[in-house]
């Protein structure tokens, strides 16, 4: 059993996906833009004289935030100034937001699967939310000893989200980033690309002895994790770092540590500063901020369906699995691909005139979900593609479900038109035509190779009428092969029982 035990907090970063900068004109490139220099003006290079004006579709954006995340919206809110000097921050400080954020106390819900045991369920309280800008980059070329300044990424809107010290391990933390993510891709507000510097995690760890007060260790900061795996390898390896050094009896050093990926540990950059440090006060050129009830119930409205509504809804009203559902809504655009599939299937429900019954409906769409799950997500994968770039269209995916679902072909028939279907595309009914793949449930017909079948596996036989209902199965198989796989396998199944009852 682990002597120590770890207490962690988090800090994100996220950029902002306004079309302008934070407080000038300039086009937001999201960290994207090539030519350094582009977006850039007197405003965001801080020119003596130039004057901020706050973005008000990134301070809506923060409180959309604050609402999806059960936070406390502020009805007063102001922005500060943040000294220090860096080479990337033009003004030699930063507006930031210090005492008064735009969202307070909040929380968010997690499940979380450990790396050993069963998956839980965990609530991680979110301390506070608040908008900053975004710092120019540095760029050193080490070879001439140069080091450039690119300010294309000075003053893009930057939201920055602080959790209480309430995560106990790395999976924690890392389900924690990824929940997080997910939130902002449906709310819209940031495309929040780790690899592309949009969402920027940090973790301040420290431990505690076992049976001992959470928050009595020593805090360490640890930066540069920039992907998920990042999170969860750094923590890892900071609690093991400090948890070694308490375990020789040593101390651990307050400071900012960053996490190296490539050679797998942390190391130390800066003892950390307090706030004390920034000598923080209000920002003169910006008025301060107020929001009413309504302001704040306005954009309440306009949030969009978020991941834990688009799950209950998907299990409710279309009658998936909750595990189906929660695959599907972890991955946006294959969520909403799949409510286009099911509203094809509808449409055909209707169009057919047919009593269709709840479970019926139910049926049809976990079959769309199931084969969009594991088939679709395997041709991807193997052609190494993500999901935004399927070439199947969702009425010839409904289409093929329904042929499915019919029996009209059987499940390895399916195989073919899908592969068919991502190679060259067209019509599922036309494909199943042409490479003369409709299941044969002709009884006169399969019950002739049936009887075959019987003649040449008397052991099967004898083994079924002894009790051995698997024989059954094998026989199944052997009309599969005789009919080279056009045989519908129910048709034959019902088939063969009859005979095996008939031949006792
Ligand atoms: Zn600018
Ligand atoms: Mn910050």
């Amino acid at each position: 059993m682990l002597k120590y035990l770890p207490t962690i907090g988090m800090e994100v970063h996220v950029e902002l996906a306004t079309e302008s900068k934070m407080f000038c004109s300039c086009a937001n490139g999201l960290g994207l833009e090539k030519e350094p220099n582009k977006n850039i003006c007197p405003v965001c290079t801080g020119q003596p004289g130039s004057l901020p004006v706050p973005n008000q579709k990134a301070i809506d954006f923060v409180i959309q935030a604050g609402l999806a995340l059960n936070c406390q919206i502020a009805s007063q809110s102001k922005f500060d100034r943040k000294n220090y000097f860096y080479p990337d921050l033009p003004k030699g400080y930063q507006i930031s937001q210090f005492d008064q954020p735009l969202c307070g106390r909040g929380f968010l819900d997690l499940e979380v699967l450990p790396r050993q045991g069963d998956k839980y369920e965990k609530r991680v309280g979110i301390t506070r939310i608040h908008l900053e800008e975004d710092t120019g980059k540095l760029l050193h070329d080490k070879a001439n000893g140069e080091t450039w300044v690119d300010f294309n990424r000075a003053g893009v809107p930057l939201m920055e989200l602080v959790t209480e010290p309430e995560i106990a391990s790395s999976a924690e933390a890392k389900a924690f980033c990824q929940q997080l993510q997910l939130i902002l891709r449906y709310l819209k507000i940031s495309p929040a690309d780790m690899e592309k510097g949009q969402m920027r995690c940090e973790a301040n760890i420290s431990l505690y002895p076992r049976g001992g007060d959470r928050l009595s260790g020593t805090k360490v900061e640890l930066k540069n994790l920039n992907s998920f795996k990042a999170v969860e390898r750094g923590i890892e390896f900071e609690i093991s770092r400090q948890a070694e050094i308490l375990e020789s009896g040593g101390f651990v050093r307050q400071e900012t540590r960053g996490w190296d990926e490539n050679r797998g540990e942390s190391f130390s950059q800066r003892s950390k500063e307090n706030s004390n440090d920034y000598r923080y006060f209000p920002e003169p050129d910006i008025l301060p901020l107020r929001f009413s009830n309504q302001e704040i119930e306005e954009i309440k409205r306009g949030l969009p369906e978020l991941p834990w509504e688009k799950k209950r809804r998907l299990i409710s009203q279309l009658g998936l699995k909750p595990d189906s559902a929660a695959v599907l809504v972890s991955a946006p655009e294959m969520a909403d691909y799949f409510e286009k599939v099911s509203s094809e299937l509808e449409n055909w429900l209707s169009e057919e005139g047919r009593e269709f019954s709840e479970s019926g409906k139910a049926k049809l769409n976990q079959l769309a979900a199931n084969y969009l799950i594991t088939e679709i997500q395997r041709h991807l994968f193997s052609k190494g593609l993500s999901f935004e770039k399927i070439n199947i269209t969702p009425e010839n995916f409904a289409e093929l479900i329904k042929l499915v679902y019919e029996k009209t072909i059987n499940s390895s028939a399916a195989q073919i038109v899908l592969e068919e279907l991502f190679l060259r595309g067209g019509d599922p009914s036309q494909i199943v035509q042409e490479k003369k793949l409709a299941q044969n449930s002709d009884v006169g017909q399969l019950e002739k190779v049936a009887r075959l079948v019987m003649e040449k596996n008397p052991q099967s036989v004898a083994d079924y009428q002894k009790g051995k209902e698997n024989a059954v199965k094998f026989l199944v198989g052997q009309v599969m092969r005789e009919t080279q796989g056009s045989a519908n396998p129910e048709a034959v199944l019902e088939i063969l029982k009859k005979l095996l009852a008939e031949s006792v």
